[in-house]
C-alpha cells in the first residue's frame, strides 16, 4: 500500500471539504484529532477505484488492517471480497473505507466522538469517488453514516439517502457478523439483491 507522508498541521474546519486526493490522504495520515492516533500503527484510509459506482463502508480497522494500512483485508476483509465477487466485481472495481481510519485498541467499537472527527474524512471520500450506491456494512456503518440508532435487523431492505446528491444507501450484516454466524449468509445475499435492483432502477 502506498504510504501517504503526514501532513504536519490539523486542516482547519470545513478545509477537508476542498481536499484532493493526495491532500486529504496526507491529512488522514498525520491525523491527531482523536486518541486513537497514540496507538495506531497507521492509518487505514480506504481502498479501490476512485471512479467506483459501488462503495462499501464498514466500521473501523482492526488488527490486520492496522498492520497492512488497507481496510477489509483479515478474515472478515475475504468474506466482503466474497460479497463484492458474488454481485459480479473484482474488489478493485468498488470504493472501501469505514467509518474510523484507526484502530479502536482491542477492537472495541468507535465512540461517537471518535466517528464524529473521522467523519469530514468520510464525508470527502464519498464526495470525491460519487459513488451511485453506497453499502452500509454493519450497525455501526449504518448508524453513523445514516445517524440512526435503529437496529440492523429494521434498516435492512430499504433504501435511505446520503448527502447533497441523495445517494443510495443499503444496510446489510459485517461479515465479522457472518463469521459468528454462517446460517445468516443467505440474508445478506438477499440484501445485496436488493442492492442490484436499486442501483438498477436509480440506472434506469
Ligand atoms: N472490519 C471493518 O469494519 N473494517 C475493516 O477494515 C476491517 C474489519
Amino acid at each position: 500500500m502506498p504510504v501517504a507522508t503526514p501532513a504536519t498541521q490539523a486542516a482547519a474546519p470545513g478545509e477537508v471539504a476542498l481536499m484532493d486526493w493526495e491532500t486529504l490522504r496526507r491529512t488522514v495520515a498525520g491525523c491527531t484529532l482523536c486518541g486513537l492516533h497514540k496507538t495506531r500503527t497507521q492509518t487505514v484510509f480506504g481502498v479501490g477505484s476512485e471512479q467506483a459506482e459501488w462503495m462499501f463502508i464498514g466500521e473501523a480497522p482492526g488488527a490486520d488492517e492496522d498492520r497492512l494500512g488497507e481496510p477489509f483485508v483479515g478474515r472478515a476483509g475475504q468474506l466482503l471480497t466474497s460479497m463484492i465477487r458474488a454481485l459480479g466485481f473484482k474488489r478493485e472495481q468498488v470504493y472501501i473505507a469505514n467509518i474510523l481510519r484507526c484502530r479502536p485498541p482491542n477492537n472495541r467499537e468507535p465512540s461517537p466522538e471518535e466517528a464524529t472527527h473521522c467523519s469530514a474524512y468520510l464525508q470527502r471520500q464519498i464526495a470525491l469517488v460519487r459513488p451511485r450506491i453506497i453499502i452500509a456494512v454493519g450497525r455501526i456503518a449504518a448508524q453513523n453514516l445514516l445517524h440512526s440508532d435503529q437496529s440492523i435487523g429494521k434498516m435492512r431492505g430499504q433504501v435511505y439517502r446520503y448527502g447533497p446528491d441523495r445517494i443510495p444507501v443499503v444496510v446489510t450484516y459485517h461479515p465479522a457478523y457472518l463469521l459468528r454466524s454462517p446460517g445468516e449468509k443467505r440474508k445478506v445475499w438477499v440484501d445485496l439483491k436488493f442492492a442490484r435492483e436499486v442501483f438498477q432502477r436509480g440506472n434506469a
